[in-house]
C-alpha cells in the first residue's frame, strides 16, 4: 500500500486512479488540498496557496461562497432531484431562460449536460441531426483544430487536436473529422499582448478542406474561440471573423467550445461577445455552478432548435434521442441561479475585464527571463511558454508548478506552458503576487 504522512494522518493512495496525471509521478510528489475559502486553497502541508487557476478554470467567483451553498441546501430541501426525461424541475427552466438572455441575440434554446466533453457531443449530434432534417443527411463531417482540447468523449477527442489525448485511441477515432491548423507561430508572434496581429490568413485553410471534400459532405466546425487547455492561444486579429464568413457562405455550422472562455473569463459573457462573432452553438460548463456541482450545456440557435422539433413526427414522439439522468438536475441548476446572481450582483465580468491590464502587465513583466519562449494573454487568462528540459517533455513545468507552491500558489501546467486564470474576486495586488511568483518559480525551475 502507498501512503503518504501528512497532517491528516496517513492517506491510502494506492485506489485512487488520478484522471490526467502522471500517477507515477504524483505518488513521490503528491499534492493534497485540504480545504478552500475566498481566493485562496490550503494544502496538506498548511500552506496558503493563492487559486491562480480559478480551481481548473472553474471557480470564477472563488470558493466556498455561502450564496451558493444556501441555494444548494435550500434546493436539497425542496426537491433534490427530478426525472430528467418527460419532465422538469421548475429551476432548470428558469435557468435555461436566464442562460439564454446572457448568450448572443439568437442563441435561445438550451440543452443541460453534465460537463463540458457531454456538452461537445451534444453540440456535434445537433448539428448532424439539424442538417439531416434540413433534408442535407450527407453534411455529416466535422472539422476541429489542431491543439484543440474538446474533452475526452468519443467525438470530443475525435474533433479534438492534443496529440497524447488521441494516440492511445486511435482505434475509436471518429471517421470524416478534419483539423484546421492551429494559430500560434511564434517566430511570428511571440510576447504578443492581446491577439496577435499575424495569422488571420490560418481561416482560409478551412477554404481548402471545403474544396477537397465538398461543402455539401461538412456539418460543423467546432473551435475555443481561445484555446486554453494547450496553453492560451489567442486567435489572431479576424480570424474568427474569417471563420464565420466561410462558415456562413457554405451552410456549415459554427460551434464555439466555451466551456473555459464562457461566463466572463474574458471580460465579457461569452467569447463570442468579446470577439464580436456569433456562432451558431455554444457549448459552456465550468463557471455555470462556479465549479461547486457539475454541469454543462449547449446554446443553440433558435431556429436549429424549430427545424429539429417541427420535424420531429408525431406530437407525442421524442424528436432528439439524447439526454441523460442528470440533465437539468435541479441541484446544479440551483448553484447555476446562485452564480449568475453573484455574477450581476457584484458585477464579476466588469471586474474580470478590470483585471486584464493587471494580469497581462505581470505577465509581460516576466519577458527576459531565461528559458521564457513566449508570453501570451488575452481576457482574465495567460500563459507563458518554458524552454522544455532536453528529452523530458512537460518536466520543466512540473518543477515550476512545484516551485509556486513552495512560493504560495498554484498554476496549471499545459504542456510545457504554464497557465494562469485568477478568480474574478481577485485584487490587483493578488494577481500582480501570482505573476510575481510565477516569475520567482521559474528563475528556480530553470
Ligand atoms: N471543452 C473545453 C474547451 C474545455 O476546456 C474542457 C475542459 O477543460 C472541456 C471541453 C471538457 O470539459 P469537462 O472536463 O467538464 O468534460
Amino acid at each position: 500500500m502507498t501512503t503518504i504522512n501528512n497532517s491528516s494522518g496517513g492517506i491510502d493512495m494506492s485506489a485512487y486512479w488520478l484522471p490526467f496525471t502522471p500517477n507515477r509521478y504524483f505518488q513521490h510528489h503528491p499534492k493534497i488540498m485540504q480545504s478552500a475559502k475566498g481566493a485562496y486553497y490550503y494544502d496538506d502541508h498548511g500552506r496558503k496557496l493563492f487559486d491562480g487557476l480559478s480551481g481548473l478554470w472553474c471557480s470564477p467567483l472563488g470558493h466556498a461562497d455561502p450564496r451558493i451553498g444556501a441555494a444548494i441546501q435550500k434546493q436539497f430541501e425542496t426537491m433534490d432531484y427530478c426525472p430528467a426525461f418527460q419532465m422538469a424541475s421548475e429551476t432548470a427552466f428558469r435557468l435555461a431562460s436566464r442562460i439564454a438572455k446572457m448568450a448572443p441575440a439568437g442563441l435561445d434554446k438550451v440543452f443541460f449536460t453534465n460537463s463540458g466533453s457531454e456538452a461537445v457531443d451534444t453540440a456535434l449530434k445537433i448539428a448532424i441531426g439539424y442538417h439531416r432534417v434540413m433534408g442535407n443527411a450527407s453534411r455529416t463531417r466535422l472539422i476541429g483544430r489542431d491543439r484543440a482540447y474538446h474533452g475526452v468523449g468519443i467525438a470530443g477527442i475525435s474533433v479534438g487536436g492534443m496529440v497524447a489525448n488521441r494516440k492511445m485511441f486511435a482505434s475509436m477515432m471518429m471517421p470524416g473529422v478534419d483539423h484546421l491548423p492551429h494559430t500560434l507561430n511564434l517566430s511570428q508572434m511571440a510576447f504578443s499582448r492581446g491577439q496577435p496581429k499575424w495569422g488571420a490568413h490560418l481561416a482560409e485553410e478551412l477554404e481548402k478542406i471545403v474544396t477537397l471534400h465538398d461543402a455539401n459532405t461538412i456539418a460543423a466546425v467546432i473551435m475555443e474561440p481561445v484555446q486554453g487547455s494547450t496553453g492560451v492561444i489567442v486567435p489572431p486579429d479576424g480570424y474568427l471573423q474569417k471563420i464565420r464568413e466561410i462558415c456562413t457562405k457554405h451552410g456549415i455550422l459554427l460551434i464555439f467550445d466555451e466551456v473555459i472562455t464562457g461566463f466572463g473569463r474574458l471580460g465579457a459573457n461569452f467569447g463570442a461577445d468579446r470577439f464580436g462573432v456569433t456562432p451558431d452553438m455554444i457549448t459552456f460548463a465550468k463557471g455555470i455552478t462556479n465549479g461547486v456541482i457539475p454541469m454543462g450545456g449547449v446554446i443553440v440557435r433558435g431556429d436549429i432548435y424549430d427545424s429539429i422539433i417541427t420535424n420531429g413526427g408525431q406530437e407525442q414522439s421524442i424528436e432528439f434521442f439524447h439526454g441523460y439522468t442528470y440533465s437539468g438536475h435541479p441541484i446544479p441548476a440551483a448553484a447555476g441561479h446562485a452564480v449568475l446572481d453573484i455574477f450581476e450582483s457584484d458585477d464579476l465580468v466588469n471586474r474580470a475585464r478590470a483585471l486584464e491590464p493587471v494580469l497581462e502587465d505581470g505577465l509581460h513583466a516576466l519577458k527576459g527571463k531565461s528559458g521564457i519562449l513566449d508570453i501570451r494573454n488575452f481576457g482574465l487568462s495567460g500563459a507563458v511558454e518554458l524552454d522544455p528540459v532536453p528529452g523530458k517533455p512537460g518536466l520543466r513545468s512540473m518543477k515550476v508548478l512545484e516551485a509556486c507552491i513552495e512560493k504560495g500558489a498554484l498554476v496549471r501546467v499545459a504542456g510545457d506552458a504554464i497557465a494562469a486564470g485568477p478568480p474574478f474576486i481577485s485584487t490587483p495586488e493578488e494577481v500582480q503576487f501570482l505573476c510575481s511568483v510565477l516569475g520567482e518559480a521559474i528563475d528556480v525551475a530553470m
